[in-house]
C-alpha cells in the first residue's frame, strides 16, 4: 500500500495532540516537527514542506484551536485540509471539449506506464462517458511499443491504429484523426514515444502533433515511485507543452508519497487520474480530500461505496437479501457473493477504507489462497449438494475432499460455518422487527 511509512508517522505525530485535553504552542510546535520529518522522509518537496508547515502552524496555534474544548481533533481538522490543498483540494476531470473527435495526448519517459495508461483510460472512458475510442500508436522508436498497444487494444476490444515504426508519428497522428472522423470515434488517445531522459528531439516532435492535433488533454505519466525526479519530469514537460493533467501511476506499490504530494504544488498541474496496478480496469479518479483521509488513516468510504455501485448488480443483490431472509441461501450464492468481493479489489484495501481500522490492519494479511480454497470445496461439491447443503453426508465430504485435494477437517469446518450462517440467517428471518431494533441498538452500544 502506498504511503504506508508516511501515514503511519503522520498518524503518530497526531496521536500525541488528540490525547491532549489542552494543547500549548509547544505542544503544536514538537508534532509539527515529527510531520516535517514525516513528509520530509516521504521525498516531499522542500519547498512544500516549508510552506505546508507554515499554514498548519499557524491555524493551529491560533487561540480558537488551542482554546476549544477539542483543540487535538481541530489540529487533525487542519492537517487534513492543508493536505487536501496541497494536492488540489477537488478532484479535476477531463476536458472533453466540443470537436469530434476530443483528441487527447499521453506524453511521458519510457517505463512511466503510458502505454499501459493509455489502454486504462480508454476502457474506464468507454465505460463512464460511454465514449468510443480510437487508440494511436505514435511511438516509433521502439517496436515493442506498437505492439505492446495493439495487445491491450485487442485485450479491451478497442481499435488501435498503427503505422508500423517507419512512418513519422506526426503524420500517423494526422492520419489516425482523419480515419477516427471517418470511422465514428468521439475520442483518439495518442500514445507518444517516450525517452529515458528528456530530450530537445523528444520535445520537439511532441510540440510537432500537439500543434497539429489541437488536443484538449495533455496528460503526463509519471512513475510516483520516482517521488521528486517526478516533480522535476513534470516541470519540463509542463514548460515545454503545457500539460493539462498528470497521471500518477503505480500508487499500489510502497511509494513514499512525495510525487503526489509536490506536483500540483510545484506545478500547478492537477493530477486527474491514479494508477493502482498492472491490469487494465486499475485506474481511479484522483480525488485530493479522498487521499487526504486514506494518509491520515480515516478511511475513504466514498472510494468504497463507489467501488461497491460499480461492481454490484443492484438487482442481484436483492435477490442475494432476499434468499438471506428465506434462508435460501445455498452454496451457489455463496459463491456469487465471493466473486463480488473479489472484484472490489484485495481485502486489506477494501478494510483500509473503512475509517478506524487502516492503522490496526497493520499486520493483517488476508490470504487471497484461503478464499481459493473454499472456492475449491465448493467447485467440488455437486450442483444438488450446493443448492441442498443438507444432503452433504459423512461420504459425500470425503469426496468433496478428495476432488479439490482439501484436508477433510477444511471441508467440515466451511460446512459448519455455512450451516451455522444459515441457522443465523432463519433466526433472523424469524425475528419480529421490534426485536431486531432491540438487537440492533444493543450492537451499537
Ligand atoms: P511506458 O514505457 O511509459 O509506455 O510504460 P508501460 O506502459 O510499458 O509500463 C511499464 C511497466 O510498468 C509495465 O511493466 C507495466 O505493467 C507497469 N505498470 C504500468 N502502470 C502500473 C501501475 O499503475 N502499477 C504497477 N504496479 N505497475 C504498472
Amino acid at each position: 500500500m502506498a504511503f504506508e511509512t508516511l501515514s503511519e508517522r503522520l498518524q503518530s505525530a497526531l496521536k500525541n495532540v488528540t490525547r491532549k485535553g489542552k494543547l500549548t504552542e509547544k505542544d503544536v510546535d514538537v508534532m509539527m516537527r515529527e510531520v516535517r520529518l514525516a513528509l520530509l522522509e516521504a521525498d516531499v518537496n522542500i519547498k512544500v514542506v516549508r510552506e505546508f508547515i507554515k499554514e498548519v502552524k499557524e491555524k493551529a496555534i491560533g487561540e480558537t484551536v488551542l482554546k476549544s474544548l477539542t483543540p487535538g481533533q481541530q489540529v487533525i481538522k487542519i492537517v487534513n485540509e492543508e493536505l487536501t490543498k496541497l494536492m488540489g483540494d477537488e478532484a479535476e476531470y477531463l476536458n472533453f471539449g466540443t470537436s469530434k473527435p476530443a483528441v487527447f495526448m499521453m506524453v511521458g519517459l519510457q517505463g512511466a506506464g503510458k502505454t499501459t495508461h493509455t489502454g486504462k483510460l480508454s476502457t474506464y472512458l468507454r465505460k463512464k462517458d460511454k465514449k468510443n475510442p480510437l487508440l494511436v500508436a505514435c511511438d516509433v522508436y521502439r517496436p515493442a511499443a506498437v505492439d505492446q498497444l495493439k495487445t491491450i487494444g485487442k485485450q479491451l476490444n478497442i481499435p488501435v491504429f498503427e503505422k508500423g515504426t517507419s512512418m513519422n508519428p506526426v503524420d500517423i497522428a494526422a492520419e489516425a484523426i482523419a480515419y477516427a472522423k471517418e470511422n465514428g470515434h468521439d475520442l483518439v488517445i495518442i500514445d507518444t514515444a517516450g525517452r529515458l531522459h528528456i530530450d530537445e528531439s523528444l520535445m520537439n516532435e511532441l510540440k510537432e502533433i500537439k500543434a497539429l492535433v489541437k488536443p484538449q488533454e495533455i496528460l503526463l505519466v509519471v512513475d510516483a515511485m520516482t517521488g521528486q525526479d517526478a516533480v522535476n519530469v513534470a516541470e519540463s514537460f509542463h514548460q515545454q507543452l503545457d500539460l493539462t493533467g498528470v497521471i500518477l501511476t503505480k500508487l499500489d506499490g510502497d511509494t513514499r508519497g512525495g510525487a503526489a504530494l509536490s506536483i500540483r504544488k510545484m506545478t500547478n498541474v492537477p493530477i486527474k487520474f491514479m494508477g493502482m496496478g498492472e491490469k487494465l480496469d486499475t485506474l481511479e479518479v484522483f480525488h485530493p480530500e479522498r487521499m487526504a483521509s486514506r494518509i491520515l488513516g480515516m478511511g475513504d468510504v466514498m472510494t468504497l461505496i463507489e467501488r461497491a455501485q460499480e461492481n454490484f448488480d443492484e438487482e442481484e443483490s436483492m435477490k442475494l437479501a432476499d434468499k438471506m431472509m428465506n434462508a435460501t441461501y445455498d452454496f451457489n450464492d455463496f459463491l456469487k457473493q465471493m466473486k463480488q468481493m473479489k472484484r472490489l479489489g484485495a481485502f486489506e484495501d477494501i478494510l483500509k477504507m473503512i475509517p478506524g481500522v487502516g492503522n490496526q490492519l497493520k499486520d493483517i494479511n488476508i490470504d487471497p489462497k484461503q478464499m481459493a480454497r473454499v472456492e475449491a470445496i465448493i467447485y467440488s461439491m455437486t450442483e444438488q449438494e450446493r443448492k441442498n447443503p443438507d444432503l452433504i453426508n459423512a461420504s459425500r465430504k470425503n469426496r468433496i475432499a478428495k476432488g479439490c485435494g482439501c484436508d477433510l477437517a477444511e471441508v467440515n469446518r466451511l460446512i459448519k460455518q455455512f450451516t451455522d450462517m444459515r441457522k443465523m440467517m432463519k433466526r433472523f428471518s424469524n425475528m419480529d422487527p421490534r426485536q431486531m431494533e432491540r438487537m440492533a441498538a444493543a450492537m451499537q452500544r
